[in-house]
């Protein structure tokens, strides 16, 4: 009798390196389950001794993609920097909101109950920005866009929103032109001026009205990519 031996390659999942969840960027959805390929001898084909390792990497466990080690540190590098995108477009958005919101309002020199509500319940829907949002509310409830910060504000939002979150925004913002029942000819006039800061066609504004009243913001910026 003679005795096969001989060496083979088997992967293992590492112990101790928790899965990154989700992140396959194959397939989107797959776990990367950190392992390695190790060669064994082998006894009549069986592994009976550890040898080297020979790879170390992130394995998909839906579709099987294979990636490179470093692919850790890269998404977790593209989330960071996805977070903070996020955070200031949220800031953009909320600020533009809350001054032309406010700005709206004191265009008849007079901020009523209703429309105070609106602002607060807009400001409440940002908590982690409240400080910034009252002051934006203060200021330009007192000096209304003497300053040009209203529209400055606007041009940001123009400058870094998609247009589907700009239409959004005003939208939303109309909410003060309805919140004391009827539209007044300055704050339609208002309305117009802020869709052509926005870079938006003023012809929107039938739209946003209409849309508005049926309570369906989110159909208008739908609409208007299309
Ligand atoms: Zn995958």
């Amino acid at each position: 009798m003679f005795i096969l031996f001989g060496t083979r390659g088997l992967k293992h999942a590492v112990n101790d390196s928790p899965a990154i969840p989700n992140a396959c960027p194959n397939c989107s959805n797959g776990n990367l389950v950190h392992k390695l390929y190790r060669r064994w001898f082998t006894l009549f084909f069986i592994p009976v001794i550890p040898l080297d390792v020979i790879d170390r990497f992130y394995e998909c466990d839906k579709c099987s993609s294979a990636y490179n080690e470093s692919v850790k540190e890269v998404l977790e590098r593209s989330q960071e920097e996805i977070d903070n995108a996020e955070k200031e477009a949220k800031a953009t958005y909320a600020k533009a909101l809350i001054a032309s919101m406010t700005h709206m309002s004191t265009i008849d020199n007079h901020l009523d109950e209703a429309e105070e509500r609106e602002i607060n319940d807009a400001i409440a829907q940002f908590p982690e920005l409240s400080a910034d949002l009252v002051g934006i509310y203060e200021h330009v409830k007192l000096n209304g866009n003497k300053d040009n910060q209203v529209f400055n504000l606007l041009n940001e939002a123009r400058n870094s929103l998609s247009q589907e979150a700009l239409v959004n925004l005003l939208a939303q913002a109309a909410v003060i032109l309805l919140a004391d029942g009827n539209i007044e000819k300055e704050e339609e006039a208002l309305m117009k001026e802020y869709l052509i800061a926005c870079g938006l066609p003023k012809d929107l504004y039938p739209t946003l009205i209409g849309k508005l009243k049926a309570k369906d913001i989110k159909e208008i910026g739908a609409e208007q990519l299309n």
